[in-house]
């Protein structure tokens, strides 16, 4: 160490200690004694700049100061990087110095791990990925100082970023106008919102800051004179008023004059409002009783008046904006403010400590920090410092957590989210095949509930589907509707799947049953009144539809399509009977005669047989003594019968034949020939062939015919 060194380090320790001595001396030997310790723990640790490391504490602490903080704050700025830079530990750093300033320590290192895990340091961070990493900053502490301590951190590193490598100057630069400017401006401390901006506009586009920078010092000289002239004039028309008031100049700082000239798409020259003024006055009338004298002085440009007052920003921010034309046509801008409205424009959050310790705690100031708290939707009742600190984590965030995924992405779920959850919003797939999950590396159970700064990575199988535990409420597996709902959805195709695959081996076997082509699902799904074939399945194999109603179906809808039409070559037949003045009674041919149609015929009442029909001239109808139990019969209309060779294979035992022609003949279906042939497994194949009216009639006769005793498959014989 050189000793130019030392007396850099020395001095501005001195400077430190003075500054705690006039803010707090009752802090001194607390200050004293972490200055030695943090002083001690980082030894010989240089940074980039070759200075001792504890210049870098040392300067975070001067920061705070500067904002006015409490002296938890400046003594954890002054340890904030022990505990992850030296051997320091948590005990050590409780048992010396209390419990607030470790966890505020704690909090700042935890903040530095987690950003470690975020894909920030990429270019390609979009604006919701930036919000999101905001947002989970906000999330992660339990103590908005830690925000502040942690804003301090990076505007000194902001202020020696020289040091690094060109390529890690633009990537803190970038970072810092990404997460940590808008961090401040959210925290409504504008002090530490423009530095930071204009160090990372610096690196960032160094050109247009130099551009600006020079026309700035260039219009502030030639401005000065006039200033001073408009502002002598401003003064006595006040005083005038009564007023109670203080004046300060305001320069826009460089990077805000840069954005107005892309947002507005002006050129350097035409941004009049570099150098404005601010008038500070003690109540909030004032700032209107002010605004009146303003406006009367000198004519108010249209469209440039904003009340901030009646309206706050979101960040509590309050003021009264006018623009005039003041001497010589020139425009000025005037901003308008009481003290508590101007140390909450400035400091934000940090105003509250700022005035805490004072005696003379100004009520409008409480007011402000109150609105600002109320602006974020948060409990009014801050009564102190801690409640007050602990409020921003309070509502705002509770409700969500931010984890990372493992290429360092956000993803913001709601409080109570469990690795499913996550999967689930990564993608359906991954929530499907999610088997377990490791947070940080590290394996835990699918009902972990996630922090905010977890990494979280899904284990996955290669298939499969959830399970039904994951919907059961009690058992806290799942905490978002989408992943619910995702779940309910795959059960629900799950089973649609098992239906379809149902309906479709119903649907081939009653085709194949019947011999049709099993091309013709999607005219058979029409004819049910189905424009998707698998929504037919569907309905089939869950029972909506009976396999038996198809024959009947393609029997109505026969000869509307070729693939439906009954593969058989139709020959007329009449085998109707009708008997006179009765419907539809039962007929059967009588063997003595065997009528065939054209025959004269007669028909003969049996008992519970209905009706014979003998020929006219049958021998046994002619010498029939029981003359009144004839009735009259005629032979129906011709129909198309449809020849069909079925084959029946059963257990070859006498009366099978007798028991299939039974069968055949009680449906009224004429039967041409039958064939047995038997093998020597004692089994026999009956091949039939039969005249039937169509599909319907088909299906109901292979039906009977499987039913009948010893029968052991009916099927139709396509080539027939
Ligand atoms: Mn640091």
């Amino acid at each position: 160490m050189t000793s130019t060194v030392e007396t850099s380090l020395d001095t501005l320790t001195a400077e430190l200690l003075d500054r705690v001595e006039r803010s707090f001396p009752s802090a001194v030997e607390r200050v004293t004694h972490a200055i030695s310790y943090a002083r001690e723990a980082h030894g010989e640790q240089l940074r980039a700049s070759g200075e001792p490391y504890f210049i870098h504490p040392l300067e975070v602490a001067i920061i705070l100061l500067d904002l006015g903080m409490d002296e938890d704050s400046v003594i954890a700025a002054l340890l904030h990087d022990v505990i992850e830079d030296t051997p320091a530990t948590r005990n050590d750093l409780t048992e010396t110095f209390g419990d607030t300033v470790t966890t505020l320590v704690e909090g700042v290192s935890k903040l530095k791990r987690v950003k470690a895990k975020s894909r920030v340091d990429h270019s390609d961070l979009d604006e919701e990925q930036a919000e999101n990493l905001r947002k989970m900053v906000l999330a992660m502490v339990d103590d908005v100082r830690v925000v502040i301590i942690k804003l301090a951190d990076r505007l000194h590193n902001m202020r020696t970023l020289g040091y690094l490598p060109p390529e890690r100057q633009a990537r803190v630069a970038r970072e810092t106008m990404d997460i940590f400017a808008p961090l401040a401006n959210r925290l409504g401390i504008w002090q530490l919102k423009w530095q930071l901006e204009d160090l990372a506009f610096r690196y960032l586009e160094p050109e247009q800051y130099y551009a600006i920078a020079r026309l700035v010092a260039q219009q502030r000289a030639q401005r000065s004179t006039y200033l001073e002239h408009a502002l002598a004039i401003l003064r006595s028309r006040l005083d005038q008023e009564g007023l109670h008031y203080r004046i300060t100049g305001r320069s826009k700082h460089l990077y805000s004059i840069y954005h107005k000239m892309q947002e507005k798409d002006r050129e350097f020259d035409q941004i009049y409002d570099l150098h404005g003024i601010r008038v500070i006055v003690e109540q909030e009338r004032e700032c209107y009783h002010a605004l009146g004298a303003i406006h009367s002085l000198w004519r108010p440009i249209a469209g440039e008046f904003d009340d901030y007052i009646a309206l706050p920003k979101d960040n509590g921010y309050q003021s009264l904006h006018t623009a005039v034309i003041a001497l010589e046509g020139r425009p000025l801008e005037v901003q308008i403010r009481t003290e508590g409205m101007h140390q909450v424009a400035e400091y934000g959050v940090a105003a509250h400590w700022r005035y805490k310790e004072g005696l003379n705690r100004d009520l409008k100031l409480e007011q402000r920090l109150n609105l600002l708290l109320q602006a974020r939707e948060l409990p009014e009742e801050s009564e102190n410092a801690l409640q007050f600190a602990t409020a921003l984590k309070g509502d705002l965030f509770a409700e969500r957590v931010y984890v990372f995924t493992p290429k360092g992405d956000i993803v913001d779920l709601p409080a109570g989210s469990t690795p499913v959850d996550f999967a689930y919003l990564i993608h359906s797939e991954i929530g499907h095949r999610c088997r377990g999950a490791k947070i940080d590396g590290r394996l835990v159970s699918l009902d972990y509930q996630l922090h905010t700064g977890d990494q979280v990575e899904i284990v996955t199988a290669k298939q499969g589907g959830p399970s039904r535990d994951w919907l059961n409420p009690h058992l806290n597996y799942v905490a978002t509707q989408r992943a619910r709902q995702k779940i309910r959805r795959w059960f629900r195709a799950q089973e649609r799947e098992q239906n379809i695959g149902q309906g479709r081996e119903l649907l081939d076997r009653e085709l194949r049953r019947l011999g049709f082509d099993q091309e013709a699902y999607a005219e058979i799904a029409a004819l049910f009144g189905f424009d998707s074939v698998e929504d037919f399945l569907e309905a089939l194999g869950y029972g909506d539809i009976s396999a038996s109603q198809i024959a009947t179906k393609i029997d109505q809808a026969s000869g509307k399509s070729e693939k439906l039409r009954f593969q058989a070559i139709p020959e007329r037949a009449v085998t109707d009977i009708r008997v006179k003045g009765v419907g539809d009674l039962y007929t059967r041919m009588a063997t003595c005669c065997t009528p065939v149609p054209g025959d004269s015929i007669i028909g003969y009442i049996t008992r519970g047989k209905g009706v014979t029909v003998h020929r006219l001239d049958c021998p046994n109808v002619v010498h029939m003594q029981d003359r009144e139990r004839l009735v009259s019969v005629s032979w129906g209309e011709a129909r198309d019968r449809y020849p069909v060779q079925i084959e029946i294979q059963g257990i070859d035992r006498r009366g099978l034949l007798r028991d299939i022609a039974a069968e055949i003949a009680d449906l009224g279906i004429n039967m041409s020939s039958a064939h047995v042939t038997t093998h020597s497994d004692n089994t026999a194949t009956v091949a039939l062939t039969v005249g039937v009216e169509g599909v319907s009639q088909l299906s109901v006769a292979m039906s009977r015919l499987q039913g009948i005793r010893d029968v052991l498959d009916v099927r139709r014989q396509r080539s027939g």
